[in-house]
């Protein structure tokens, strides 16, 4: 791997070299290439959900540039389920260590149009094509530690992944409590996904609360949730979506237009943790970190 071209993304993100940076394969055959272990519970769950939003931490391979994972003696490696990212990194002959295409501590891009608004400027060129699916990051395992523990939700539930390991360590809420996951993953102390408007997370009773409309009205407010919230009117711009999946698809793009249209507020209703919204609460709580 090209230690020259990894230190180029932490350049054009802005991102802090102690955030370490997931390794994309063609297929899972590759992972030796990075990973110099690969426990039987990893392969289970290689075979099973790869290509897919699923990210293993294992132990790392000596040639593996200290850049990629922040000096940790582990790599975070996955293969994506997107035939034009499979077809680059074929092309390309090599694993690719590769971040979502925003500057650090903005939402993630899910189009090609706010990966040009965040780095057109900084980078040679994207690759133009449709939205991603899911939308949210892939969920990070830790496959180090025994039973294996989620470092970060995503787009694979935990749900999914006990059928294979019904010890699987969920991941905790408070993980930026904890010093040993920090050491363990620490890309989890950075701010991550926060639009420039402020982000308030509420539930669909304080939503509909007069007092709270009325305060809003005097804001350019806009409102993502699963439900009409009381007073539409004080709202610019209201996104009802039908399932936490829709959610979670739209939300950092939600950000982001709220961004362009000059918000200052953005209200988002919070969702049920189970499947998906386990890992959108955690990304509205953090976007939500002043
Ligand atoms: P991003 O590139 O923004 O999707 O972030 C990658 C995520 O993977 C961050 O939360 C990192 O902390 C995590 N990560 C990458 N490499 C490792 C590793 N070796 N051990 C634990 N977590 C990792
Ligand atoms: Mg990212």
């Amino acid at each position: 791997m090209d230690s020259a071209a990894v230190d180029k993304i932490f350049l054009a993100k802005g991102r802090p070299a102690d955030n370490p940076l997931i390794v994309h394969l063609a297929c899972s055959t590759d992972v030796s290439r990075v990973a110099r272990e690969v426990p039987v519970l990893a392969r289970e769950l290689m075979q099973r959900f790869w290509p897919g939003p699923l990210t293993l931490v294992l132990p790392k391979q000596k040639d593996v540039p200290n850049q990629v994972t922040a000096g940790l003696d582990t790599v975070a490696v996955r293969v994506p389920n997107h035939s034009v990212a499979l077809e680059l990194i074929r092309l390309a002959g090599v694993p690719i260590a590769a971040p979502s295409a925003n500057r650090s501590g903005r939402p993630s891009a899910t189009t090609w149009q706010a990966v040009a608004e965040d780095l057109e400027d900084r980078i040679a060129g994207i690759v133009c094509g449709p939205p991603t699916c899911l939308g949210l990051e892939s969920t990070v395992v830790d496959m180090t530690s025994t039973p294996p523990r989620v470092l970060r939700p995503g787009g694979l539930s935990i749900e999914e992944m006990h059928s294979l390991i019904p010890s699987i360590q969920p991941y905790s809420a408070r993980p930026e409590l904890s010093r040993e996951s920090l050491v363990n993953s620490p890309g989890l102390k950075h701010r991550h996904y926060q639009p420039r408007a402020s982000v308030m997370v509420l539930d669909a009773e304080t939503l509909k609360q007069s007092d709270f409309v009325l305060n809003s009205k005097s804001r350019r407010s806009h409102y993502i949730g699963l439900t009409h919230p009381g007073n539409s009117q004080a709202f610019q711009t209201v996104l009802v979506c039908h399932d936490a999946e829709e959610y979670a698809s739209r939300v950092f793009d939600f950000f982001r237009q709220a961004d362009l249209s000059k918000a200052d507020l953005v209200c988002c209703e919070c969702v049920p943790e189970v499947g998906i919204g386990v890992a959108l609460m955690d990304r509205l709580r953090r976007a939500s970190h002043s």
